[in-house]
This record gives structure tokens, sequence and C-alpha cells, in this order.
């Protein structure tokens, strides 16, 4: 038996569940998604897809067809879409052979999927977040005209924002779909959700709100964490007034205290700007990071907690809307960071 890691990243089933409904609920006529790229944000794409499919979702998102392979004998291939499409001819024919489903960004990816006879594609239109997709007017080159296209995309440069570039794109995308005249429509990220009926289209794509972001204030109350970065106290010390913890002494005790180290740091995606800043829940308690976050260590202030001892977990305080305030990292950034050690 392999040893167990002191950090374990503890994802809350039930919650996630909830999330997709209510965000399903939310897409109207519409059904909503689920971007798994980046494995599901770092929560670990596998388990995600498989809850979700149970939960009734049909539509998957990754960025490269290295994670769709992860989903094979996971969902049907056919329901993933990959965000990115085609690289190079041997990816357009291990994807083809495969029956995943690239979004065609470019005449160049058209042209890679057409030489594998490869069927059943995504279009991206770019409206104007210009990264990658199609402009509006390679829609008409004769070489899309016989494309078998299942769904057409378009990605929102700022949904969380109440910015006129939205409606603009709604406009651009609304355009798109009817000159192509096929295909399911799909606009909305998780906040594009809550920008109304006109952004849902047939299929949304939630990726952050699923795993707890809050992206919008149209979102709050309706969203539930789902992740809860958990690690153990691999030290309990006491430390005198006036001494230094951790790196460059940055605190210096102003009391005798008790500390916990946990075996939690940067390393591990819990970055320095929690240095004095961040904090560890157990029994309802909150328990200040002390001093600089080291790469693989933290220490925390045990003094009002003297039942919590060597070997015990805590939780690191991640409720991403606030966490993400306080610490300046976006909600993205707080999960897509948390690192390998972690076991999932
Ligand atoms: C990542 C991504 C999403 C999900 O966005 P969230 O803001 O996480 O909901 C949707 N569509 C595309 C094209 C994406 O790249």
């Amino acid at each position: 038996m392999l040893p167990e890691p002191p950090l374990r990243l503890t994802l809350d089933e039930t919650a996630l569940i909830h999330n997709w409904h209510r965000l399903n609920e939310l897409s109207g006529a519409a059904r909503a998604g689920a971007a798994v790229k980046a494995n599901a944000y770092g929560l670990g794409a596998v388990r995600v897809a498989r809850l979700l499919r149970d939960a009734g979702c049909r539509d998957f998102f990754v960025a490269y067809a290295s994670e769709a392979a992860e989903l094979v004998g996971i969902v049907d291939p056919a329901q993933v879409s990959i965000l990115h499409g085609p690289q190079s001819a041997d990816e357009a024919a291990w994807v083809a052979a495969n029956g995943f489903r690239p979004v065609l960004n470019s005449i160049a990816q058209v042209q890679l999927w057409r030489a594998t006879n490869g069927g059943a594609c995504d279009l991206m239109v770019d409206t104007g977040i210009n990264r990658i997709g199609f402009s509006q007017e390679q829609l008409s080159d004769p070489l899309l005209a016989d494309l078998d296209v299942t769904t057409v995309l378009s990605h929102l440069a700022s949904a969380e924002e109440d910015s006129p570039l939205n409606a603009l794109q709604q406009q651009r995308w609304s355009a798109a779909c009817a000159a192509l005249g096929r295909g399911e429509r799909s606009l909305a990220n998780s906040a594009g959700i809550m920008l109304g009926a006109d952004f849902h289209g047939d299929v949304t794509r939630p990726g952050i709100a699923l795993y707890g972001g809050v992206p919008c204030a149209a979102l709050e109350g309706e969203i539930r964490q789902v992740a809860f970065p958990e690690a153990v106290i691999m030290q309990v010390r006491q430390v005198q007034a006036g001494q230094g913890i951790g790196y460059n002494s940055t605190f210096v005790a102003p009391r005798d205290m008790r500390v916990g180290v946990v075996a939690l740091g940067y390393a591990d995606g819990y970055l320095r700007c929690w240095s004095g800043k961040g904090a560890m829940l157990a029994g309802g308690k909150r328990l200040d990071v002390l001093g600089r976050v080291s790469m693989d260590m933290t220490v925390i202030d045990l003094s009002q907690t003297p039942e919590l001892s060597e070997g015990d977990w805590v939780t690191a305080d991640y409720f991403l809307p606030t966490a993400a305030a306080l610490s300046g990292l976006s909600q993205y950034e707080l999960l897509t960071a948390l690192g390998r050690r972690f076991s999932r």
C-alpha cells in the first residue's frame, strides 16, 4: 500500500450536482453542459464527468485531445467537444478515430478535419474576444459548406460584467448561427447564463460555477462550495513572545503562542499571497496563517484550539468569492493552482 499524502482535496459531490442542476434550470430552455477542461479546473475530470453524466449532463467541453483521452469509457465521445480543435493531422486522425467532436477554430483546422473524413464537428465563431475562432466573413468559405456541424459556439469576453460587448457579441453570434443555418447554438459560460434567455441558445457551458465559483452577483446564493483543500497538522509547538515565525520573520509573536505547522504550501497552490492573510478552519473555528507560507508548510495559530493536536486535519478557508477578494487571485486561479500532491 502506498503512503497517503498529508493533504487532500475533498470534493462535495452533492454540492457539485446541486450546482449543475441549478445552472441547468437557470439555462431556461437550453440544457447545461459542463466545462471539464484543465482536469475539471483541478478537481479531477474523470470523477466530475462521471458524476455529472449520472446527473444528466450530456455535453462536455475540454481544451485538448489529451484531456478528451482521459474521458474514454466515462462519457460518450460524441458528447465531448475539444475546444481548441486539432493541432496536427495526427491529432485530427486520433479525434476522428475515437469519435470525439473537435471545435474547429480556423480554415486550417477545417482542412485537417476534412482530410480525416472525420464527421461531426463544432465551429467556434469569434464575436469579439479575439482569441481563437472564425471571423464572420470566413463562415462563407466553401470549405465549410458541407461540414457536419453539431454546434455553433462563441465565447463571451466580459460575461461577468455589465458591458455593452455582451449584447454586441450576442447579436454577432445570432447572425453567425443564422448565416450557417445549421447546428445547435451555444454562447454562455457560467456568468453568461445570467445574462438572460437571448444568451442561452441550445447548450450552455458553465465551468467555474459548477465548482463553487460565483463569477457574478446574480449567482450569489445559488452556488455551493465544492472544493475543500485539507491538510494535516504535522507539528505543534510553543513560540515565545518576541520570536519570529517562518521565512524572514514577517510575523513576530506578540505573546506566547501555541502554533501548528500544516502540510500545505505554495508548491500545492496555497500561494504566498496567503501569508499573514489566510486561515484554516477546524470545528467551526478560524485559525490564522502566521507569517510566510513556505513551499511545503504553513504555520497557523492554535492558541484558541487546545483540542487540536498533531495528526489532526484542518481545512483551508477557500470559499471562492471571498478567497478571491482577499487573495487578489481569480476564482479560476484559486482552483486550477491546486497542486498534484493533494489526493483527490
Ligand atoms: C472555460 C470555458 C468555458 C467555461 O467558462 P466559465 O467562466 O468557467 O463558466 C466556456 N466556454 C469556453 C469556450 C471556455 O473556454
